[in-house]
This record gives C-alpha cells, structure tokens and sequence, in this order.
C-alpha cells in the first residue's frame, strides 16, 4: 500500500504520517502551502518521491533544499493535482482545509484512487459532481471525519438496510451555553481553544459558530444518500458517542471511542481491517453520556448550512465559501464572531449562481469570495 496526502503539513495531514509510520505504509507524495520546514522534514523522512508545494517561491526554495535528493517538487495547483494522481499510489488522503481541495478531489477519483476524503468541503461544494463521479471510476470514498467515520462503521454489515435517521453528534464547542449578546464579545484564542478536539484553526472556528456542523450534515446527505431532514443534530459535550444511525426497527447502532483524529484516519488507510492502537482505549466507567438539541437560534451558522443545501444547486458553495472568507477575515482580528454569522447570511441573499458543471462550482465560489472581501471593512 502507498498513500498520498494533499495537506501533509496540517493537522490531519501530521496525524496521517503518525499513522503510516506507526503501520509502516508508504508514502510517496505529499502536498502542503508554505510550510517548506516541515515538508521537508517530512520528505526526508518518508523519502517520498514528490512533493507539492502551493507557493511558487516557497517551491522554489524547497527544491534547492532538496537538491541533494531525487524529491520532485511541483508548484502550484498542478502540485496537489500530481499527487493526487500520483501513479503509485493507491490511496490519498485529502487533508487540506477548504475549497481548494475540490480539483485535486477530481483529480485522484478519475485515477481510481481510494479517497480518505477529510477535506469536507469537497462534498459541500460538489457533492452532486463528486459522488457520480467516484460512482462512475469506481473510486471508493472513505470519511476520515470522525462522524462521517462514526456512520460509516454503523453501516458496516447494515447490508443495505434503509437508514431512517442519522444522529449526528457535535461537542458543542468553546462556545456552548453562551447567549448571541455574549457571543459578541468573545475573541479569536477564545474560539481556538476547543475543549475536547485539537484541530486546524479554520475547523475550530467553524466548530465554535456550529458551522462545522452544518457542512457536516450536508457531507453526510451526500456520502450517506439521505435527505437533510433526515440527519439529527445532538450536542453531545463528552465528544465519545461520535455518530450513530436509527434503523426502521428502532435500532440505534452507534460507534464510541476517544476523540483523537488518529483512530478514524487510521481506520480510513486500513478498512476494513482494525488494528491494534495502543494508548486510545476508551474506558466507560465513571463517564455520562448527555444529549441536547442544539440552540439553534444564537448558533446561526447551522441552519444557514442546512438552508443553503435545501435550497441546493450552487447555494452551498455560495454559503461555504462566504464562510471560508469570513472565517479569515476573523482569524485577521477584521471582524467580530458575531459577524461570521451575517456574512454567511448576506452572502447568500445578494450572490446568485446557476450552472452544471465543476466551472460553475469555482465561479459561484469566486463570486461569493467576491462579495464578502468587497464588502469587508478595511
Ligand atoms: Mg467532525
């Protein structure tokens, strides 16, 4: 087995290398934006074949760093899109964050690779191209995201049973319990600081808004085949219950375990086989389970998510790349939480798209892109 990871340098992408190099896989190719130091640490380390490296000077400086080597290092979008398809290996991992993990996406479905597919934007944006197309290539689609991962396992031996409901489970974030008023004052370390999950920083703000929910239930509509309605979401705090599925004679089959990314990435390269981990027991004793229903209303992101899939064509990709714009915009300190929140909504009332086809996806993303940073105070 060998793998190549899109986003090596991030968090998902680290956790992925724990893994291979704790089960000893291969990696041959791995991508990252502008973290040359560590991209070439872990290219040597590794002895990958090819490296991808989205900035045209960071590549350029990798590759003298790594003229001693045989390592390829490509530039650009072409870089993400060769190691996507990179001819040895047979499984890719999508790790990086946000919209600019579709192309690349495409790119290893129309190769036949197995998809580790973390990146839940994809989906978001194109799941109506995605899941045809893996259909169409026979490229299997195995979630890396701890829900979708949770959900996938309820599945396992289910042998096609109809799904009446998914449970749909989320920490609640650094947030939960606050009212919209207090909401208004909170910062960004505030949002950065997750109490149950280590993650990137655009994931973490998005789970502080409830935003990361909200794109999870439309991933989970395209992976899973069900309608939105049919996706209940539970604030669960204890982040153990990571997703369960209500079949039609009541049964609820759920999958538990710690929260640590390792477990569901692990579980991604080396499905449908499980192998040992030491160190991630979970142990019951002494642990309550809760559930609540999500506070809805000072949690906007949510359902603006869900809308926004209801309403379906472009809308999502309108809806997540509004979010994407916003979410750094408040990571630069030039908006308020609050304000993610408006953005999203503004967004998607002013910017219309139509059209088939991944070009209307990236033209609806831009326009939405557009919007938002035209629209953002200096
Ligand atoms: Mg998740």
């Amino acid at each position: 087995m060998s793998v190549s990871i899109l986003g090596s340098t991030g968090s998902i992408g680290r956790q992925t290398l724990e893994v291979c190099r704790d089960l000893n896989i291969t990696v041959d190719a791995i991508s990252a934006n502008k973290n040359i130091d560590l991209a070439e640490r872990q290219a040597r380390l590794f002895n990958v074949k090819l490296v991808g490296i989205y900035d045209s000077i960071c590549a350029q400086k990798l590759r003298e760093r790594l003229s001693d080597t045989d390592i390829e290092v490509i530039e650009g979008e072409k870089g993400n899109i060769e190691v996507a398809r990179f001819a040895a290996s047979d499984t890719v991992i999508t790790a990086m964050s946000g919209m600019i993990g579709l192309l690349p996406t495409v790119a290893a479905i129309e190769a036949g690779k197995r998809i580790g597919l973390a990146n839940k934007e994809t989906l978001v944006c194109a799941g109506h191209i995605i899941m045809p197309l893996a259909k169409r290539y026979g490229a299997q689609i195995i979630p890396v995201d701890s829900e979708h991962s949770a959900i996938f396992q309820c599945l396992n031996g289910a042998d096609g049973n109809k799904i009446r409901k998914i449970l749909l489970t989320a920490s609640g974030g650094p947030f939960y319990g606050m009212t919209a008023e207090k909401l208004k004052t909170v910062t960004k370390s505030d949002a950065l600081r997750h109490p149950n999950w280590s993650m990137g920083a655009k994931i973490t703000v998005d789970s502080a808004t409830l935003m990361n929910k909200g794109l999870e239930v439309i991933e989970a509509k395209w992976l899973f085949g069900v309608e939105t309605e049919d996706i209940e979401v539970l604030i669960h705090r204890e982040s153990i219950v990571h997703s369960a599925v209500e079949f039609e004679d009541n049964s609820v089959i759920a999958q538990l375990g710690v929260p640590r990314m390792y477990l569901p990435i692990k579980y991604a390269l080396t499905y449908p086989v499980r192998v040992h981990s030491g160190g991630h027991e979970l142990s019951l004793f002494g642990k309550k389970l809760t559930f609540e229903k999500p506070d809805r209303k000072t949690f906007r992101c949510l359902d603006l998510a869900i809308a926004s899939s209801e309403a379906g064509g472009l809308c999502p990709a309108v809806m997540n790349a509004a979010n994407e714009c916003a979410v750094s915009l408040f990571l630069q300190d030039r908006i308020g939480f609050a304000d993610i929140a408006d953005i999203v909504e503004n967004t998607l009332n002013a910017v219309s798209a139509s059209g088939d086809g991944l070009d209307a996806v990236i033209a609806a993303d831009a326009a939405a892109r557009d919007y938002v940073n035209k629209n953002a105070k200096e």
